[in-house]
């Protein structure tokens, strides 16, 4: 590890050139608030930039979401690109991060970690994890890159209140106060709060005039109280797609991803995938479930009656999925109203729509998620055409810059979330 340097070369140009009486009245450069994957990032690279740099971490130890990512192994990006990449984040989302995106994609972000000693590898549905398989490893590169940086690290210091005088911003923490030339808050949003992310960045950016677009759990398990769906609890399927329908029975949006069956309800990534929609819907929404997608209902009630005539003598239960398990298998007939006995021959057609509803279209109702406390991310967020997509500096508070899920930003799970918060931490500590 480098040492420390103890004299910062000043920066030869200021492209806010407004802020430089700012910064000589200032105690640092810039203040970068929060120690989350946004912040260490923008701080790093704001710190190469030869600016006198303080991130201030409310916990006693920075990156507390990064560890306990990805189930401890850390999703920390997707090898999907280009547009297919903004796309994940929706349409006005995805272009409002296309700077931030094309200028540090995950190809950039695998080698910068790879270059911090922290090879990725891919899995299943496009995620790079560390090869180590240990979310530790990203915080400690992390950790190192900072020092090397120069950037001073403050913990246990939370920043309590933030305002602005004209001669730039002051910060008072529980352990003192600065004055700096530059704020990036990069707080977080409401979601695990346990982690440190309590919302507090909200209501500076408010006192700054800035929207605070309606905050929703994301990225959570459903909570579903449909005994038939709390009966299959253990069971995972794959290949099944699932939809969040509105109260109109339209779908905003549909996954077919694994599917985990538990006591509260349903979770995996294509559950969990869809609750921020659920929440939107404020409990409007239910959960459509398609047990064969690959086929259209027309084809599959022709393909049962070629069945039932074929083999007339076999148990209806044959017409069912056999990739499925048993216990669903059940679950569909019993939900269809179909004794278990009944022969293809004996199936009535009023029986057999019913089962091709059961299959194709099995809606339940879900009101909500478990919540921000079980939920990897927040929907919602300061809004996005108050700041500028390239700098990320807000466009009502000059030397503000805001970045990370404190945005209106969030991303399905694939490591998405954390590609979007290391893209516009770097462009807030690229410009700070
Ligand atoms: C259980 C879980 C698993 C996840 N897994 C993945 C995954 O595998 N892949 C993926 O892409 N995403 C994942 N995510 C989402 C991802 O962690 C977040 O989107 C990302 O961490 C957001 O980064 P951030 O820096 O914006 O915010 P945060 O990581 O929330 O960091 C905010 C930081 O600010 C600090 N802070 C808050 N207020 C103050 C204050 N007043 N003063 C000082 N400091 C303050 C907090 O303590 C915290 O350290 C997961 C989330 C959770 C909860």
């Amino acid at each position: 590890m480098r040492p420390r340097p103890t004299a910062r070369p000043r920066p030869r140009s200021d492209p806010l050139g407004a802020r430089g009486d700012a910064r000589d009245a200032a105690d640092v450069d810039v203040v970068v608030v929060g120690g989350g994957a946004a912040g260490l990032m923008a701080a790093i690279q704001a710190a190469r930039r030869g600016r006198r740099v303080v991130l201030l971490e409310k916990n006693p130890r920075p990156g507390l979401k990064i560890r306990i990512s990805g189930g401890g192994r850390c999703n920390l990006t997707t090898t999907r690109e280009g547009r297919d990449l903004e796309a994940q984040y929706g349409t006005r989302r995805g272009r409002w991060l296309r700077h931030a995106l094309r200028s540090f994609p995950p190809k950039a972000l695998r080698a910068f970690f790879e270059a911090a000693g922290v090879p990725l590898r891919e899995e299943d549905l496009e995620k790079l994890f560390p090869v180590s398989q240990r979310a530790q490893d990203v915080v400690d590169a992390l950790l190192r890159l900072l020092a090397d940086s120069g950037a001073e690290l403050r913990c246990e210091a939370a920043l309590r209140e933030l305002g602005h005088d004209g001669g730039g911003f002051r910060c008072r923490t529980g352990a003192g106060s600065l004055r700096a030339a530059a704020v990036v808050l990069a707080t977080g949003g409401l979601s695990f709060p346990k982690t440190g992310a309590t919302g507090d960045g909200y209501a500076w950016c408010r006192a700054f005039g800035h929207t605070i677009a309606p905050t929703f759990p994301a990225l959570a398990p459903l909570r579903v109280e449909a005994p038939w769906v709390r009966a299959l609890q253990g069971i995972v399927l794959h290949g099944v797609e699932i939809a969040c329908r509105d109260a109109r029975g339209r779908a905003t949006l549909r996954r077919r991803r694994p599917i985990l069956f538990t006591h509260k309800g349903l979770s995996g990534p294509a559950p969990m995938d869809l609750a921020g929609d659920v929440e939107e819907l404020c409990g409007a929404a239910s959960v459509g479930f398609d047990f064969l997608p690959d086929v259209p209902r027309e084809q599959l009630e022709q393909d049962w009656l070629a069945a039932a005539r074929a083999h007339g003598t076999r148990r209806v239960e044959s017409l069912l999925p056999a990739a499925l398990p048993e216990r669903v298998r059940h679950a569909l007939l019993a939900l269809a109203e179909i004794d278990r006995s009944t022969t293809l021959a004996g199936l009535a057609k009023p029986a057999r729509r019913r089962l091709l509803a059961a299959v194709k279209d099995l809606r339940v109702p879900v009101a909500k998620s478990l919540g921000y406390q079980a939920a990897e991310v927040t929907r919602g967020g300061v809004a996005l055409d108050e700041v500028d997509a390239r700098t990320m500096q807000s466009k009502l508070q000059p030397g503000l810059f805001l970045c990370g899920e404190l945005l209106d930003i969030d991303g399905p799970i694939g490591g998405f979330n954390f590609q979007a918060a290391f893209a516009t931490g770097r462009l807030a500590g690229l410009h700070a």
